[in-house]
């Protein structure tokens, strides 16, 4: 299944869901309207990288963001939005291992932090050899990790989806919060490159 395909059939699912939550007079069109629309204007890769920064000034806040995400982001006015509630699963990268995220399934992605996912995310390629052979997409988005570090792929679901927490560059003490958070990427949330 094609992303392009998958978003389709999501967005008739939606439409169905709608007509019928509206028919049985459960939730008025506006209101929805309303409450998608703000979840998808606050849809931003500049989330995530607000927590990152966050996480990698506030040891506190690291601790409770690895712990559970879900509670952390909310700290900072950030849920995963929509009907149904999903949980955030927060994975930190060290000198030893580094994370990735992907669903084989289909298409799972935390929207509000990382935005929009990009159509290689989506790819048939990328959903099924990530899994196999990590180390290898990896370098080819540019990425080469040391032999030993130990490569984690996380698998997202319906209910949960996975940020990764990159490293904390060297040189960058002397930054402010929003000068790290400018540092770090969406493909580094995602595990397909590094800060
Ligand atoms: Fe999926």
């Amino acid at each position: 299944m094609t992303g392009t395909h998958s978003d389709a059939l999501i967005s008739r699912r939606v439409r169905r869901l709608e007509t019928l939550l509206e028919e049985r007079g459960l939730v008025a069109g506006a209101a929805l309207d309303e409450a998608l629309d703000a979840f998808l204007s606050g849809a931003s890769p500049a989330n995530g990288a607000r927590v990152t920064a966050r996480a990698w000034v506030d040891a506190d806040f690291r601790a409770r963001l690895l712990a559970d995400g879900t509670a952390a982001v909310a700290e900072l006015g950030l849920s995963s939005g929509g009907v149904q509630p999903q949980r955030l699963h927060v994975v930190e990268n060290t000198e030893r291992t580094h994370n990735v995220i992907v669903c084989t399934l289909c298409s799972c992605y935390p929207i509000r932090l990382l935005g929009p996912s990009p159509s290689w995310y989506k790819s048939e390629a990328y959903r099924s050899r990530v899994v196999r052979e990590p180390r290898a997409v990896l370098e080819e988005f540019g990425l080469r990790l040391p032999s030993d570090t130990e490569i984690t792929v996380w698998d997202s679901t319906a209910e949960t989806r996975y940020m990764v927490l990159p490293r904390r560059p060297a040189g960058t003490e002397s930054l402010t919060e929003p000068e790290l958070a400018a540092l770090v990427t969406r493909n580094a949330l995602i595990g397909t490159a590094a800060v």
